[in-house]
């Protein structure tokens, strides 16, 4: 500081020796030190220029404080004389005494020698204090020193401290006019504003800073500010200064400091700065077999050293589509199945749900969350439905996108994966998708193309099947000409695990890290040498991740251990699976159950006295508290642990009825079990459907895979229903399974994997206490033989290591498209789901805005609770394509969740931009290859399911000519 402060003095030194003896201050020459443009304060540091103002230059010794005066000159402000900083013939320095009144002229007079000069007038402005001393002194903008800004100018970086220099930051201790505090005593002890730093209040962009010392600078009579810059100011490409405010006191001072920089102009900074070994680090996994270092710290899945040198941290991959997914090393909120999320259909809610990931990664100090999957339900027996949002691409694309967007706000690194056409575990690493390109596009690719931008994630995964012939993670299509070139993603593309086939045709495709170790990135070296990979191809793998980590925060991440926030996280676990637990049947009003009027309760199977499942394979959580039960490896092969969640339905149950007799039967012999249901007021079977990664379902029946001598859920459900009348059902299961039983019980609950507060959550559905309102993200077909694809295609032999085709001849009939298409009637449609209330949709119509510069169109209508409880209903609307267009007869493209008290109404608008992310009103013209809005009829349907009968026709929509 003091170069720069005698740098500064220097610039305003005038030359000549004074000649006479009284000195003359120039009229109007007073002004702020700190910068021209700033107002003189109390406290501030003032310099003023004239002439005979001195003999010479004396040496200000400050030792004991800035003097009053120097070489026999004083300066006095209304009468009080000055602390010196600067004496010259032509300029002296001085702190404006910090009693001097302000809003009034006050008198500035110079003594040498005893003779004073002629007073020259100043008026402070109180306002202007505390004032800081500037970048380049006319700019405006305050200097800020600190993590890699040694001087002036610098990328700024959200989560750095850095000093501001100031003065005037308030009078510290008595005496006043010397401009160091009375206890200064020639040591450099800083000495903080009294109360500093609480008592400095720093905001930048609207956002609060931390302040970490506020007072004189050590030895200077100016004073500095240390803060940390705060996240969530807007990044500012072309704009330079950012508004602040300092407040101390009553007093508030306003100015402008340097905007954070662009996350892309710190990436190339930082690459700028590394070594060629330093940037192979960054894009080679650290894992694994080949470097043979694993377990990995932290039990993270992932590891890549970080570059202390440059602030650069270990980053730890995690996976986490469910809640952090790590083994006992981090026990975390097992939240519902992510398919319960986008069941909720309630993106706010799914933010929340985002934010326990990202909150309890960022508490273990992990830094790369490996969630975020979003491959379309094509498959409903595919293994990791229970990871993934469904099957419409809007709705998957909006639910993934608050997810990635909550953990991304989190400091973490989001990922959405697996890219792309991952839709079957079946043979995963050797499947090779057959679909044509638009329907890729309007499908798989646009869950995808949602997700990436709604939420900016900063890093994909590739997946470990090829796609029309060629491996996802080689796919330069799929990397370069869509994912880097049409949508323009800025972040790193990561290897899903072991998925890497190649080092320069993964490199040159657009693969920028393999994971989880180097086999194949540990020749990228020699391959730059050879030429067969760029040297910009390995800067711009680098550059987009140091880019991840900047734009996310990430980078300041210390990988230090913070406790999690169990109560609020379980809440939010609790209330995901109460909003989207869906009601699929309730004959005569069976449900919510009345306490008063039951004796006895039969609770059977699923280990509802205990638990409740949750689903396998790298999304596998391990519950805060332990796991009610860890099983083991399933019967059928399988390569994950099944584990069930605390939280015991039947203690829950219990507690809602407290004077009934709730007794609990294992469901593993189907005579016992009804025998128990026969005798009791009602019956409450528990059926689920363990699935995993690295595994399909056989069937869409639930299946017990998990037992030596399975139990036949089907034949429980029908043998209880038998003996009582009363028969629920609760299903806890990844996605769409068949009935076969349905007509025999009263009522179903779909509660997916609830999560660990599912048994509170299960029970309060089923008392009441919460009414139902989550909506199928996905159809319950009647048969697998309604399926597109009876059987899953599967490598022939099945130990075949070559690659097979999985054609996706059903192209963009995915889900209910598939069955509105095929007039095939679904058991359950997508977007159904009851109420213990009713609604009407009533005065439907329609406003046309598509000639505007913002295409849109909106649906109004109103929205009634006609029943007697409150409750919440989600208002969908559909549109029907031009007919020529061989498109679904209506897809998805908007919707509302309404809350409302019985008898209340509510006049819902829902807009469908045509520039959403989501392109609701255009189809894919692969001639030339872009997003068109066809020509034609548009029919605008809104209600409460896709299916035809819960439909009504707002209006239609011309297009075009
Ligand atoms: C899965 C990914 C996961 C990765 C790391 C792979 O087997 O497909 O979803 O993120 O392992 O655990």
């Amino acid at each position: 500081m003091r170069v720069r402060l005698i740098l500064f003095l220097a610039t305003l030194v005038g030359a000549g020796r004074a000649q006479t003896t009284t000195p003359v201050i120039t009229p109007g020459s007073i002004v702020n030190a700190a910068s021209y443009l700033i107002n003189l304060a109390p406290g501030a540091l003032a310099t003023l220029y004239g002439s005979q103002l001195a003999d010479g230059t004396p040496t200000i010794q400050t030792a004991n404080g800035f003097p009053a005066t120097a070489g026999g000159v004083t300066v006095s402000v209304n009468n009080v004389n000055a602390p010196l900083t600067y004496v010259s013939p032509t300029q002296i320095n001085f702190q404006v005494p910090w009693e001097t009144p302000v809003e009034t002229p006050v008198p500035v007079v110079v003594t040498r020698d005893q003779i004073p000069s002629a007073a020259v007038t100043i008026t402070l402005a109180a306002a202007e204090a505390p004032a800081m001393f500037l970048n380049d002194y006319t700019n405006g903008i305050a200097w800020v020193t600190g993590a890699q800004c040694a001087q002036t100018e610098c990328a700024i970086q959200t989560g750095e401290t850095y000093t501001l220099w100031a003065n005037g930051l308030g009078p510290k201790n008595a005496p006043l006019q010397d401009g160091m505090p009375a206890v200064y005593s020639g040591s450099l002890t800083p000495l903080e504003v009294p109360g500093s730093p609480a008592s400095c209040q720093l905001t930048i962009g609207g956002q609060t800073a931390t302040v970490q010392y506020c007072g004189a600078a050590p030895g200077e009579i100016i004073d500095q500010v240390n803060f940390v810059y705060p996240s969530g100011v807007s990044i500012a490409f072309n704009i330079a200064g950012i508004d602040a405010a300092l407040t101390i006191g009553s007093v508030t001072g306003n100015f402008r400091v340097p905007a954070p920089a662009a996350p892309d102009a710190l990436a190339e900074q930082t690459l700028a700065l590394l070594t060629q070994d330093e940037k192979l680090q960054l894009v080679e996994g650290a894992g694994g077999p080949v470097t043979n270092i694993i377990p990995l710290p932290k039990g993270a899945g992932g590891y890549i050293p970080g570059i202390p040198r440059l602030g650069i941290p270990n980053l730890y991959f995690n996976d986490g589509s469910v809640g952090v997914a790590n083994d006992s090393q981090a026990p975390s909120t097992a939240l519902p199945s992510a398919i319960a999320s986008a069941a909720s259909w309630d993106t706010n809610l799914a933010y929340s749900y985002g934010q326990v990931i990202g909150a309890e990664m960022k508490a273990w100090g992990m830094n790369v969350n490996l969630g975020g999957n979003v491959n379309l339900n094509r498959e409903p027996r595919d293994g990791r439905t229970f990871e993934a949002k469904g099957e419409d691409p809007i709705l998957a694309g909006k639910i993934n996108a608050a997810h990635v967007k909550a953990i991304q706000d989190q400091q973490v690194v989001g990922c959405i994966k697996h890219y792309a056409l991952n839709d079957q575990e079946t043979g995963r690493t050797t499947a090779n998708a057959i679909i044509d390109e638009r329907a890729a596009r309007e499908t798989d690719l646009l869950a995808f193309e949602i997700s990436m931008r709604d939420s900016n994630v900063q890093s994909v995964m590739c997946s470990y099947n090829l796609l029309n012939g060629t491996y996802a993670c080689e796919n330069s299509h799929l990397l370069d000409d869509i994912l880097k070139g049409d949508w323009s993603f800025p972040g790193f593309v990561m290897s899903d695990w072991w998925a890497t086939h190649s080092t320069v045709a993964a490199a040159n495709a657009g693969l920028d890290q393999e994971q989880p170790d180097n086999q194949y990135f540990s020749g990228l070296e020699s391959a730059i040498q050879s030429g067969q990979v760029a040297q910009s191809r390995l800067d711009n793998m680098v550059e987009r991740i140091l880019r991840a980590l900047y734009a996310t925060g990430a980078i300041n991440s210390t990988g230090a251990v913070m406790p999690i926030n169990t109560a609020a996280d379980q809440a939010i676990a609790q209330q995901v699976e109460e909003q989207g637990a869906v009601l699929l049947k309730n004959a005569g009003n069976q449900l919510p159950l009345n306490p008063a009027s039951i004796t006895s309760i039969a609770l059977i199977g699923s280990h509802a006295d205990i638990g409740v499942l949750s689903g396998g394979g790298s999304a596998q959580v391990y519950p805060t508290g332990g796991a009610a039960l860890n099983e083991g490896y399933p019967a059928v092969p399988g390569w994950a642990p099944v584990i069930w969640d605390p939280s015991s339905p039947m203690q829950a149950i219990q507690a809602m009825a407290p004077n009934a007799k709730v007794q609990f039967n294992s469901g593993s012999s189907a005579s016992a079990a009804a025998t128990l249901a026969a005798s009791s007021t009602v019956a409450i079977v528990f059926v689920s459907q363990w699935t995993s990664e690295g595994m399909d379902m056989p069937s869409l029946n639930f299946t017990d895979v998990i037992h030596t001598t399975p139990i036949d859920q089907d034949g429980l459900v029908n043998a209880v229903a038998a003996a009582n009348p009363h028969t629920i059902v609760v299903m806890e299961n990844g996605g769409a399974q068949v009935m076969p039983w349905l007509s025999n019980v009263s009522a179903v609950l779909e509660a997916w994997f609830p999560g660990q507060r599912g048994g509170q959550a299960i029970a309060n559905i089923l008392f009441g206490a919460v009414n139902p309102s989550g909506k199928l993200p996905v159809t319950f077909p009647a048969s697998v033989n309604d399926l597109p694809h009876p059987t899953i295609a599967a490598p022939d032999p099945p130990s075949s290591s070559a690659p097979f085709p999985v054609n996706y001849s059903e192209g963009l009939l995915v889900g209910y498209k598939w069955y509105d298409a095929n007039n095939i009637t679904p058991v359950f449609p997508f977007g159904f789901g009851l109420s213990y209330t009713t609604f009407s949709i009533a005065n439907a119509a329609l406003t046309n805005n598509l000639p505007a510069a913002n295409p849109n169109f909106q649906i109004t209508c109103d929205v009634t609770n006609t029943g007697t409880v409150a409750g919440a209903e989600v208002v969908q609307v559909y549109l029907g394509m031009p007919a020529n267009l061989g498109e679904p007869p209506r897809r998805l493209v908007g919707w509302q969740k309404v809350a409302l008290q019985p008898g209340a109404k509510q006049h819902v608008t829902i807009e469908v931009d045509e520039n959403d992310s989501s392109h609701p009103m255009s189809w894919w013209n692969p001639t030339p290859g872009a997003w068109q809005v066809a020509p034609g009829t548009y029919t605008v349907y809104v209600g409460t399911s896709e299916a035809m009968a819960d439909l009504t026709v707002a209006g239609t929509i011309q297009a075009g000519n």
